[in-house]
């Protein structure tokens, strides 16, 4: 099962992957968007890092819900608010546990899911960060009803969601700051399709 330590290393793994990578999600925003993706993952996720610091939650739904609180607190963008709810509806679903098992997790995720597409009314094709989510997570879904562990759901939604991200390049933006530029945004990854994808593949390292 995967236990709330973890969880905790999943997200110390998304954040200095953030961190690591934010000159290059700040790049794709500034194709597409306002060059600050970079900037708004680093600080939501240096947030997150400095509450786990402060004294990490022993369970799933106190783990999920300081993380979304301090995503939607700290950053400004969309970003914050559709991670923030994203976690906090993970948090809402997990529950009140110390673990959890692949199948029970999938529904946690399709719940975070479901949280993101009520927020942002976008749906796949509109090149947003839920061309890389609603595969992943349907992956993982799949991987664990046909019996697979956590480790081997996971690895499949980090490639699920490389392919997802990899798709938003040729297609035209629909939703966000980017659909302001039409046609313009073909050719570009979508930045925060670009972020989901690495947060599941944090995940996917994480449960390895
Ligand atoms: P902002 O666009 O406010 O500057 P960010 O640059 O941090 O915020 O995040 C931009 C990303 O947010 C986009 O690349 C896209 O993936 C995602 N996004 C924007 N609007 C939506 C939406 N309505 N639904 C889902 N994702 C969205
Ligand atoms: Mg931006
Ligand atoms: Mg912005």
């Amino acid at each position: 099962p995967i236990t709330v330590e973890h969880l905790s290393a999943w997200l110390r793994h998304f954040a200095a992957t953030v961190d690591e990578r934010h000159e290059y999600l700040t790049e794709l925003d500034s194709a597409i968007g306002d060059a600050d993706h970079g900037v708004n993952m680093t600080r939501g996720m240096r947030a997150v890092v400095e509450k786990l610091d402060a004294g990490a939650p022993e369970f799933a739904d106190d783990l999920f819900k300081a993380v979304g609180m301090a995503l939607v607190s700290s950053v400004g963008g969309a970003s914050g608010p559709l991670y923030g709810t994203f976690f906090l509806r993970l948090g809402t679903k997990a529950g009140h546990v110390s673990e959890v098992d692949a199948s029970s997790f999938g529904q946690a995720l399709r719940a975070g899911l479901e949280g993101v597409i009520a927020r942002g009314k976008a749906e796949v094709g509109d090149k947003t960060m839920l061309d890389a989510m609603v595969p992943a997570v349907e992956a993982f879904e799949r991987s664990a009803a046909d019996g697979s562990g956590a480790a081997t759901a996971a690895d499949a939604a980090a490639s699920a969601s490389e392919e997802g991200r990899d798709a938003t390049e040729p297609i035209v933006a629909r939703k966000g700051r980017a659909s302001y530029l039409g046609d313009r945004s073909v050719g570009h990854l979508d930045p925060g399709a670009t972020s989901t994808a690495m947060l599941f593949r944090s995940l996917a390292t994480a449960l390895a």
